[in-house]
C-alpha cells in the first residue's frame, strides 16, 4: 500500500476487510454497488435493513475530507439517528502487545455465539500522527472478520484526534441503525485517545498483562480512574499465578479511588484469549454493570451527557477548522506569529488581531 493511500480518509487498511474471505458473489455485489452513485435516502434504507455494504459505504462517506460529501454524510447520520441508541457500547484500551485484537476476537466470537451482532471500530490517532497505524497494520481478528454477525472497521484518519473521534462517534450511530447491538471501540494510549473513547462508550475496559509484581507502574492514573473493569489477559500456562497476584493488586488499587458517578465499583478479573478461560465472565461483569446503571438511571443520563459533550466538541472542532481555513487567517497567521516571536506584539494582542480578522 502506498503512503498516500495510507493517509487517505477513503482508504481501507490491509488486514481488516480482507478480499480473500469475501465470496466472489459478494465481491461482485460490492463492486457493482460501489460504482453506483447512491443517494442518502437509499443508503439509509439499506443500512436500516442491515446491509453491511451500505454501512461500509456510509462510513467511508463520513470519513471523507471532501467538503462535497459533508452534506450527504450528515443526511445519512440524521436519517439513521432514530434507529440508533439500542446497543451496548464498550471501550477497550491497553498498550500494544497486551492482546487487544486477540481478546476482541475471543470476546466478539463469544458474543456472536450467543446471537449478538458485534461491530468493532477503532480510534487510532497514530494513523494520523505518524502515518503509521498501531491498530490497523497487521492481520487482526481473522475469525471475527469472517463472522456473519460481526463487522470490523479500522480507525478513521484525520488531522486531529478530535476529528478521528467524531467520525467514530458518527460511525457508532450508523452501526446501531444497521442492527449491531454491541459496539466495541478499541484504542491505544496515544495522546488523549482513551479519554475520547471513554466519552463515547457505556463501559470502559482496561486490558493488562501481569508483570513482575510492579503491575501498577507506568499506568496513567487517569486511565485507571476511567476503567469500569481491569481485565488481566494472558492468564494461561505459567502466567496464571502471576495474573491472580496482579488481580489482587489492581483490586486493592481500585478501591482507593473515589466512588464513580455511576456508583459502580470497578471489577478486576483475569482471562486468557487463547484458552478462552474467563471470557464469559468479562461479559457477565458488563451485563451486571448495565443492569445496575439502567436501574439507577445512570446509563441514560450518561448517554445524554455524552451527546451534549459531542455537540460541544463538534462546535469547537468546526470553529477551529473554519478559523484556520479562513483566507485572511491563512494570509496573516505566519506574519503575526513572527511578530510575536520578535516581541513586537504580545501573544494576546496577536490572538486578538487574528480573531478580529476572522470575525469580520
Ligand atoms: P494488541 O497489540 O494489543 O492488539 O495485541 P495482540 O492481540 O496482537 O497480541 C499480542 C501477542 O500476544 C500475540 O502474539 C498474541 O498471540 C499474544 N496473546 C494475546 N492474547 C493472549 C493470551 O490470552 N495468552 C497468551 N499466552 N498470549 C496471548
Amino acid at each position: 500500500m502506498s503512503k498516500n493511500n495510507k493517509i487517505s480518509a477513503l482508504s481501507e487498511k490491509d488486514g481488516i476487510i480482507k478480499p480473500e474471505i469475501v465470496s466472489s458473489q459478494v465481491a461482485k455485489h460490492i463492486q457493482a454497488f460501489r460504482k453506483q452513485e447512491v443517494s442518502a435516502a437509499e443508503l439509509i434504507e439499506k443500512i436500516i435493513l442491515g446491509d453491511r455494504v451500505a454501512l461500509s459505504r456510509a462510513i467511508t462517506l463520513i470519513e471523507s475530507t471532501n467538503p462535497i460529501h459533508f452534506e450527504k454524510a450528515n443526511e445519512v447520520i440524521n436519517g439513521c439517528l432514530p434507529y440508533a441508541n439500542q446497543s451496548v457500547r464498550i471501550g477497550i484500551t491497553g498498550v500494544p502487545g497486551v492482546g487487544k485484537s486477540t481478546f476482541i476476537e475471543a470476546f466478539g466470537t463469544h458474543l456472536t455465539s450467543i446471537g449478538k451482532k458485534v461491530a468493532v471500530l477503532a480510534v487510532d490517532p497514530s494513523s494520523t500522527l505518524s502515518h503509521g497505524s498501531i491498530l490497523g497494520d497487521k492481520t487482526r481478528m481473522e475469525e471475527l472478520v469472517k463472522d456473519e454477525l460481526a463487522f470490523i472497521r479500522p480507525s478513521a484518519s484525520g488531522e486531529s484526534l478530535g476529528g478521528v473521534a467524531r467520525k467514530t462517534r458518527e460511525a457508532i450511530i450508523l452501526c446501531e441503525a444497521c442492527g449491531f447491538d454491541t459496539i466495541i471501540i478499541e484504542t491505544v494510549g496515544v495522546g488523549q485517545s482513551e479519554t475520547a473513547v471513554h466519552s463515547m462508550v457505556d463501559f470502559f475496559l482496561l486490558l493488562k498483562i501481569s508483570g513482575a509484581g510492579d503491575e501498577l507502574q507506568g499506568i496513567k492514573r487517569g486511565i485507571m480512574e476511567m476503567a469500569d473493569a481491569v481485565v488481566i489477559n494472558k492468564a494461561d500456562g505459567d502466567n496464571i499465578q502471576k495474573a491472580k497476584m496482579a488481580q489482587i493488586e489492581f483490586n486493592r488499587a481500585l478501591h482507593l479511588f473515589p466512588i464513580k458517578d455511576s456508583d459502580w465499583q470497578p471489577k478486576v478479573t483475569t482471562c486468557s484469549s487463547h484458552t478462552l478461560d474467563g471470557i464469559t465472565e468479562v461479559y457477565e461483569i458488563i451485563l451486571e454493570y448495565i443492569s445496575q446503571t439502567t436501574q439507577s438511571g445512570y446509563f441514560n443520563s450518561n448517554r445524554e451527557a455524552q451527546n451534549q459533550y459531542w455537540m460541544m466538541e463538534t462546535i469547537n472542532e468546526q470553529l477551529k477548522n473554519s478559523f484556520y481555513q479562513h483566507p485572511e487567517i491563512i494570509k496573516e497567521l505566519e506574519s503575526v506569529k513572527k511578530q510575536v516571536v520578535q516581541h513586537k506584539i504580545s501573544p494576546f494582542l496577536g490572538a486578538k488581531h487574528l480573531l478580529e480578522l476572522f470575525k469580520k
